[in-house]
């Protein structure tokens, strides 16, 4: 090889470093945490930092300056600029406006969320703008919401509702349940949204709720060296998760934002609950049964955990329609293999169906 070709390799070698690089940095990023279940919200994560924000394959920040106050910017250098409401660009000093931090949260939490089902090595690649102050919203209406804006599922923008200065982007639960619509739209299409009340909304719904568990459960695994000590805690967390309201409300002090029940209204949040409290029962009965096995029998609760998304994701791709939260769930059923599991799990349907009948529009 001459001394010119050699030359050329390197320097072709090296221009691809500076490439990758630039274009897929990882960081540490910390986010507004799952508080709730007590665990540290560190997150690293690929992706791209240029003057467009944050960005990678799948979410993106919006920077659009007329929504602001705090969208920030980032530019090569990391250094922050904050862009006002009348759009003056103000360059920030070391101290990072709670703006910037909002945006990282959000971002890195909608990651975290599609980590959960990446990682199990389902193909899911939603493309979606993140709005962290978005002010289009009505008085009274949903504090944050995903809608559909290109032409396939799970191409489209989240919307946080940003008013008298708060954001419900602020809130790990809210972003990873609204993250998680997003993911549900990539992976079955034919979900799209049917008006409220239809059993398919409110399985989204319970999709999202169920998804906030996943990405802690992704976040506690790789937070906690120690085997023993990851399966305990995500052992506590299944079993807390039942009792435990997801999504504490937006005043921060622990009222049930998702859970609540309200007899007038009979809208999809409310049509969830059934569904989503099933299939926590039916992964907390099989903690309980795994812990009597022998040792050489036993599964992690993660591995436990594990199963039961994938297997919420088998379904959601082999069944593109279903009549009702029971028949969804017969036919999920159908997937598992007889066995102690299939049993237990037939067990509770049974309960779900009184459950869902005591709702008509549930079913
Ligand atoms: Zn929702």
């Amino acid at each position: 090889m001459s001394k010119r070709s050699k030359f050329l390799i390197y320097w072709l070698c090296f221009a691809l470093l500076q490439i990758v690089s630039v274009f897929a940095m990882e960081e540490d990023l910390s986010f507004y945490g799952p508080a709730n279940r007590g665990f540290s919200s560190i997150y690293t994560l690929p992706f791209k930092k240029d003057k467009q924000g944050l960005q990678n394959g799948y979410f993106k920040i919006d920077l659009n300056r007329s929504i602001a106050p705090g969208c920030a910017s980032f530019d090569y250098e990391k250094i922050y600029n904050l862009a006002t409401s009348h759009g003056e660009t103000i360059r920030l000093p070391a101290s990072i406006s709670n703006g910037v931090k909002l945006n990282i949260s959000t971002f890195a939490i909608a990651n975290l969320t599609l980590e959960s089902y990446r990682s199990l090595g389902i193909e899911v690649s939603p493309s979606v703008k993140l709005v962290p102050f978005y002010e289009g919203c009505k008085n009274g209406e949903r504090n944050a919401f995903y809608r559909r804006t290109g032409r396939n599922g799970g191409e489209g923008e989240i919307n946080f509702c940003f008013s008298q200065g708060f954001t419900p982007a602020k809130i790990f639960d809210v972003v990873s349940h609204e993250a998680a619509h997003a993911i549900l739209d990539a992976l079955q299409p034919r979900y799209h949204k049917n008006g409220g009340g239809h059993p398919i909304g409110a399985f989204h719904e319970a999709f999202g709720d169920l998804s906030t568990l996943f990405a802690s459960i992704r976040l506690a695994s790789f937070q906690y060296q120690s085997p023993s000590h990851k399966n305990r805690k995500i052992a506590s967390m299944i079993r807390a998760e039942e009792e435990v309201c997801l999504a504490p409300g937006l005043s921060g002090n622990g009222t049930c934002l998702l859970r609540k029940e309200n007899s007038d209204l009979c809208e999809d949040h409310r049509n969830s609950v059934p569904f989503r409290s099933f299939f926590l029962r039916c992964m907390n009965k099989e903690l309980e049964r795994n812990m009597a096995l022998k040792r050489s029998e036993k599964k992690t609760a993660e591995e436990i955990v594990h199963f039961f998304q994938g297997l919420l994701v088998h379904t959601v791709q082999n069944v593109p329609d279903f009549e009702s939260l029971y028949d969804f769930s017969y036919k999920m059923i159908g997937f598992v293999e007889s066995s102690p599991l299939s049993m237990l799990m037939r067990k509770e349907l049974k309960k779900l169906r009184i459950d869902l009948e005591r709702c008509k529009a549930c079913t």
